[in-house]
């Protein structure tokens, strides 16, 4: 299915149905891993709070749940420049930290983020990012344990992923088309 966002085409990628799916097996594995930890997730403004609302339904461990904010995108462009929008309110230090992100392109955001937590000296950091795009990482990222689903280098949105503020309440995620040459 094509659908337009603003003035860009996008063909459908993954299905809600398949996201709920693999969500449902990473709720599992993270309910064994942190099995009377009471982890921290933290959120990843704006772009994972989808993820997280449906992630956290499939938490049977006693957690916590706080946010934290940086702008790293400009339309389809990594920006490269992150910059602070809101900071964690929560105290880590000694916690079982996992951070909840929408997606990792050159992992540039996800560095600063965990350089940012590392300072408050957690017990343990782990990421759960719902889209990986493992051809565009440009930054080692050794924290990222869970993993929805590996993507091509294509831009995307829905399912809580923007384009120009745009399209984050489609259910199923989709990519933008190719311009033809
Ligand atoms: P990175 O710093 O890893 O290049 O970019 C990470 C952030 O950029 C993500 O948290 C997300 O907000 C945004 N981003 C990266 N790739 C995409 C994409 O394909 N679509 C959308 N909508 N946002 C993206």
């Amino acid at each position: 299915m094509r659908i337009q966002i603003d003035d860009k085409d996008f063909d459908l990628l993954l299905e809600y149905d398949q996201i709920k799916k693999r969500i449902r097996l990473i709720g599992i594995q993270l309910n064994l891993d942190f099995e009377n930890r009471i982890p921290v997730f933290v959120g990843v403004l704006n772009g994972s709070f989808v993820f997280l609302a449906d992630l956290i339904k499939e938490i049977t461990i006693a957690s916590e749940v706080t946010f934290v904010k940086v702008k790293s995108y400009n339309g389809d462009q990594s920006s490269g420049v992150i910059s602070d929008e809101m900071d964690i309110s929560m105290d880590l230090k000694d916690r079982d930290v996992i951070v909840v992100e929408d997606i990792v392109d050159t992992g540039k955001t996800l560095k600063y983020i965990l350089e940012k937590i590392k300072a408050q000296k957690p017990a343990s950091i782990n990421v759960c990012s719902l889209l990986f795009k493992p051809n565009i990482i440009e930054e080692e990222i050794e924290e990222l344990t869970y993993v929805g689903f590996e993507i091509p280098n294509d831009f995307v949105v829905g399912y809580g992923l923007d384009y120009n503020g745009l399209g984050r309440n489609f259910k199923d995620i989709y990519k933008a088309v190719a311009l033809k040459k």
